[in-house]
């Protein structure tokens, strides 16, 4: 699934693609991709006439923008947009063709059919889902340490997950997760609220780095995207924890081991990233507090709880 520096490189090339093309025609073949409208004559009538402004972003979520309207686009697992010239063959998975003026044509295609398109009168795609409730954006000025100490405080859930749902901080999937948690020796079951101050600035500052190393990474594939191949792949760049299971840690040798956490395969380095506070592991360290001192039968059942 395209996360963040991915879509970064979406965002970037279709601005060199698009911008200044007035689109002539629309045609739907997969109504389901439709969210806002979901009726395609009406869709493809809003947009008949409009001219692409620029491309910008908000966590995972494309905003195309034209002249008086806002098309918002989630790739989910396998969206791929490609520029054609509208006489080529369309191929297979091709759901949503805007044809320009100029006798090119944006293809929209998706083996997988997860993705979705919201259309909004400009500045009303803030007030409704999807973009109405997501959190901090990680490449941002405004993402602070202080913001995110803020934005995780009182939050009981663990942390991979919680960065996972994006109402904290957007952009980050399951590769970039793991990365950031690994750079900063945390454990992604550790509950988000009880990070110390050091681990979430640690965490803050491993996220910022992860994602801008990713997003210059990406400026690499732009060329096989403008070809109108459309394979924007995964960017496999130095990754020191996600799918090296049984591979050395970077920082200390250590095999990486791979787990479920909230359902989802996680990488973690058993030396750098200790578990939380009353696991099996955690005995070995010094008493801290009185939370260590815990009957083990509560402590256990604690950590069998989903929610924690
Ligand atoms: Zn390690």
């Amino acid at each position: 699934m395209p996360e963040l520096p991915e879509v970064e490189t979406v965002r970037r090339t279709l601005n060199q693609l698009i911008n200044g093309k007035t689109i002539e025609r629309v045609t739907v073949s997969l109504p389901r991709i439709l969210q806002k409208p979901d009726d395609p004559q009406l869709f493809a009538a809003m947009l008949e006439g409009r001219t692409f402004q620029s491309v910008e972003r908000r966590g995972k979520f494309l905003r195309l923008v034209l002249d008086g309207l806002v098309l918002v686009s989630h790739l989910r697992m396998e969206g791929r947009y490609g520029l054609y010239r509208a006489d080529e063959p369309v191929e297979l998975h091709t759901h949503v063709r805007f044809r320009f003026t100029d006798g090119q044509e944006l293809r929209y295609k998706d083996v997988r059919q997860f993705g979705t398109m919201h259309l909004f009168a400009s500045g009303e795609e803030w007030t409704a889902a999807p973009l109405n409730k997501l959190g901090l954006e990680p490449l941002d000025e405004g993402f602070t340490p202080d913001a995110f100490k803020r934005a995780l405080a009182r939050r009981t859930t663990k942390i991979k997950p919680l960065l996972l749902n994006q109402e904290v901080v957007v952009g980050l999937g399951n590769i970039y997760v793991d990365e950031a948690l690994h750079a900063a020796g945390i454990h992604p079951e550790t509950p988000a609220g009880e990070l110390k101050p050091k681990e979430q600035e640690k965490l803050h500052g491993a996220i910022v780095a992860t994602l801008s190393a990713a997003v210059e990474a990406g400026g690499s594939s732009i060329k096989s995207f403008v070809n109108g191949q459309g394979e924007m792949g995964l960017f496999q760049f130095g990754l020191r924890a996600y799918g090296r299971t049984g591979e050395p840690c970077p920082a200390c040798g250590s095999p990486i081991e791979k787990s479920v956490v909230g359902g989802r395969g996680t990488h973690v380095c058993p030396t750098c990233q200790k578990p939380p506070r009353g696991s099996g592991r955690a005995k070995a360290r010094p008493m801290a507090d009185a939370g260590t001192r815990r009957a083990s039968h509560a402590v256990k059942r604690r950590l069998d709880g989903d929610s924690r």
